[in-house]
């Protein structure tokens, strides 16, 4: 079964022999057998061109293609453009289906989305909820340039830093200063961002009251534990000394329950972002004091070497920086066996300082690695509860170094040890003064 393709030619060509055939045979009756034949083939020459002119003329015009009837070569070329543009049509028509489809569905959606230009950082499109959670009017501020409308807002700076912006969390909306709002930047095109701002304020409420609930327990439990050291203090095992052990493990226990304590009150102060002023960090003092406490805790059971090899000092709060190397020194202590080695290292990294704790220690699997900095998580609850563990040490740690624009590194192989690195950025570290002699 030829297809209508094959059909046309062979019509077409059919055609033109014919129409050949007769100019031959009425030439060779008249005796003017090329002249007919040459008059024929120009018609036919004439006739495709005409059709040619036609085909391009309605192109030009763009005007839709009637389906021809059935015929040669060029209503068949009629036909296929015909059949493109009906199928080009079906496809504009399905796309702005679906484009207003999407545009519903973003306009009906709970978050504010806010379509900018990247390069003139002007509103190209936004939802209904961006009315509500950022304060924009429709038409008013389409085209209108994005920073001077949230300008309170960090957006501005934040939009500077384009594809590498953090999600901001806890904002206040332009529209109602009682709607905290999270926002993100996504860039979905070379030349578009999409801005989408979710109302978080219910989240921040609980968030805030989880806050609040483990402050006031913590502060709440600190007033009688004190009391209850006290008293386990003043009694004395000797009097009794079939008591001794009893009185051992209860001074132990509410030890550990006044050091959870502690540590809770500092994560909530930390939460709270109750911080005491920056300052200069003397290291020259700083890592003697860890090197002694680590002599301290493990009562000449491991082998410890302090190197100060950086030229700086760093800016921050020397109790919350404290607090967070000593934690790191106490684990290194702790996840030891005796004869092990432990390291206390102060160097220059890339352009800022490092603070390294290494340890040749029991090592922690990689699986446990990326939650190891979560409160409460420890990779053997009972090796931490007998070395006196809380399991907030590390928490403690990474959030004063984010406190500190810094961060936490952790490199830990089992059997052979751990190094955890706190990595100052150049911001935060001070030239040391000469240090005078004699002094
Ligand atoms: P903990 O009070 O239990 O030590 P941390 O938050 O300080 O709590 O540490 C969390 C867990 O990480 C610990 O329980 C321990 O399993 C593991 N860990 C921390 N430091 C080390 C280390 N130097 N060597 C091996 N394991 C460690």
């Amino acid at each position: 079964m030829p297809t209508p393709t094959q059909q046309a030619w062979r019509s077409t060509l059919g055609a033109v022999a014919a129409i050949l055939l007769v100019a031959g045979v009425a030439g060779a009756a008249t005796g003017y057998f090329w002249m007919f034949v040459a008059l024929a083939a120009l018609g036919i020459l004439v006739w495709h061109y005409w059709r040619l002119h036609r085909i391009l003329d309605r192109l030009k015009r763009r005007r839709r293609v009637q389906t021809p009837a059935a015929g040669g070569i060029w209503s068949e070329l009629d036909r296929l453009l015909s059949r493109a543009s009906d199928e080009t049509l079906a496809r504009k028509k399905r796309l702005v289906a679906m484009l207003h489809a999407y545009r519903a569905a973003a306009a009906a959606l709970p978050d504010a989305i806010v379509v900018v230009e990247r390069n003139s950082q002007r509103i190209v499109w936004f939802n209904q909820a961006a009315h509500g959670l950022l304060g924009l009017d429709y038409p008013r501020d389409i085209h209108a340039p994005i920073g001077p409308k949230l300008a309170h807002l960090s957006v501005p700076n934040w939009l500077a830093s384009g594809r590498h912006a953090e999600m901001l969390m806890d904002e206040a909306s332009p529209a109602d200063p009682s709607i905290r709002l999270s926002l993100r930047l996504i860039p979905y095109s070379e030349e578009l961002w999409l801005l989408v701002a979710r109302d978080v304020t219910k989240l921040m409420r609980l968030e805030q009251m989880r806050r609040d609930f483990v402050a006031n327990v913590s502060h709440e439990l600190r007033t009688p534990l004190t009391v209850l050291h006290g008293y386990l203090d003043m009694l004395d095992p000797e009097e009794s000394p079939e008591l001794a052990p009893i009185l051992d493990e209860m001074r132990r226990q509410s030890g550990r329950m006044n050091q959870l304590v502690e540590d809770l009150l500092t994560l909530s102060r930390l939460d709270a972002h109750e911080r005491s002023d920056d300052e200069v960090v003397s290291m020259r003092s700083m890592l003697p004091t860890l090197r002694g406490e680590a002599e301290a805790l493990s009562q000449g059971r491991h082998v410890i070497e302090m190197h100060d090899d950086a030229t700086v000092d760093l800016w921050g709060s020397t109790k919350e920086l404290h607090s967070a190397f000593s934690n790191l020194v106490s684990n290194a202590v702790r996840y030891t066996p005796a004869g092990g080695r432990i390291a206390i290292r102060f160097q220059p990294d890339g352009e800022g300082a490092a603070l390294r704790v290494a340890d040749s220690g029991y090592g922690i699997p990689a699986q446990h690695l990326p939650r190891i900095t979560e409160r409460f998580y420890r990779v053997s609850t009972s090796r931490s509860r007998e070395s006196g563990g809380t399991g907030l040490g590390l928490a403690i740690a990474k959030h004063v170094l984010g406190l500190h624009g810094a961060y936490l590194a952790i490199d830990s192989e089992v059997g052979v040890g751990s190094t955890f690195s706190c990595i100052f950025p150049r911001e935060r570290c001070r030239q040391r003064p000469v240090a005078l002699p004699f002094s």
